[in-house]
């Protein structure tokens, strides 16, 4: 399947820029390095737009937490090598159990890169002291990484359940930058199996948004990573699109923002610390690039109910 192979590569692409971004100063994540050896110089506007992707997801992750009271679990579907399981760990902020779900070609390398590094391993919460490895997964007292293709319900119940995830408890749905990637039908049962399966839940989505330019025609050409067809795009092209794909697929509420909405929320002090990184000669350039990206959150139940960007 080479489009999956050319999806699954997406992965090197997020991961190195954020590891440039952490080596700038961007932001910390002293663990980004143990998946990522070294990487090639990015443009000022990308590493700022990884910085609001970053701190945005964070946003609602602390939200998260702190409405689940520590009881809650996350599930990052297409985690690729996403370091949040460590930094939540060394913030002592980790939730009940925390799951990480891509394709096993993409689990086996972070399940290597776990195995390698003490420091990683180290971190799993074992209080039993027991870890279990395969190629592809690993499971540990409340870490699970999981190999799955999200387009498989069936496939993802049972993993799930492996993972000894709780159907009942709070929950947080993570998709980076990963819907884009499975076509609309595929996500639209996957919306609604998820709405049907845990009724107390939160879906945070960083999607791509407004792709059409002035005469609708999808700007595909700039957005195509490494040939791969980008196949939500069509479908989400608005943020009422994406709001829409919640409520259509069962979920009780929605709300999105785009990037640059969500840059701005951010705090004077902070921006204002990675505004003086690196010169940004045409601030338009940022402006534009973070345009084509939002934030989408649906929910299910009260706990999580009109959750916003603001602060606090
Ligand atoms: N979420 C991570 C981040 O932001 O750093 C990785 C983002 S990367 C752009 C997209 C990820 O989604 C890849 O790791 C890819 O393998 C995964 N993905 C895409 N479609 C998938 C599917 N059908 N099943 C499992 N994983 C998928």
């Amino acid at each position: 399947m080479a489009d999956d192979e050319a999806i699954q590569a997406t992965n090197d692409d997020a991961s190195e820029c954020k590891r440039y971004a952490v080596q700038l100063g961007y932001w910390c994540d002293p663990f980004i390095s143990l998946f990522v050896k070294q990487t090639a110089r990015k443009a000022p506007e990308i590493n700022r737009g990884y910085y609001a992707r970053v701190k945005g997801i964070e946003l609602f992750i602390d939200k998260f937490l702190k409405l689940s009271g520590g009881k809650g679990q996350i599930i990052n579907l297409g985690s690729g090598f996403d370091t949040l399981y460590w930094r939540l760990r060394e913030a002592g902020n980790s939730p009940a159990n925390f799951v990480e779900l891509d394709f096993p070609s993409i689990t086996a390398k972070k399940c290597y890169h776990i195995k390698k590094h003490k420091q990683l391993i180290d971190m799993l919460n074992t209080e039993d002291g027991e870890i279990r490895f395969s190629t592809t997964e690993l499971h540990a007292a409340n870490y699970h990484l999981v190999g799955t293709d999200l387009r498989h319900i069936a496939e993802l119940n049972n993993k799930l359940t492996q993972a000894e995830v709780n159907f009942n408890l709070p929950t947080m749905f993570l998709a980076e930058c990963v819907l884009v990637y499975v076509d609309a039908s595929a996500t639209s049962s996957l919306l609604k199996w998820l709405a049907g399966k845990f009724s107390n839940s939160l879906f945070v989505s960083y999607e791509q948004v407004n792709m059409k330019d002035k005469f609708g025609q999808v700007m595909l050409s700039n957005l195509r990573s490494r040939g791969c067809l980008l196949a939500g795009v069509e479908d989400c092209e608005s943020l009422e699109a994406q709001q829409r794909r919640f409520t259509m697929n069962n979920w009780e509420g929605t709300n999105a923002w785009t990037m640059v909405e969500v840059y701005d929320s951010l705090p004077v002090m902070d921006r204002s610390r990675i505004e003086h990184i690196e010169m940004l000669d045409e601030r338009e350039l940022l402006t534009q690039l973070l345009q084509h990206y939002c934030i989408a959150v649906g929910w299910n139940g009260q706990t999580f109910k009109n959750l916003s960007i603001a602060q606090g």
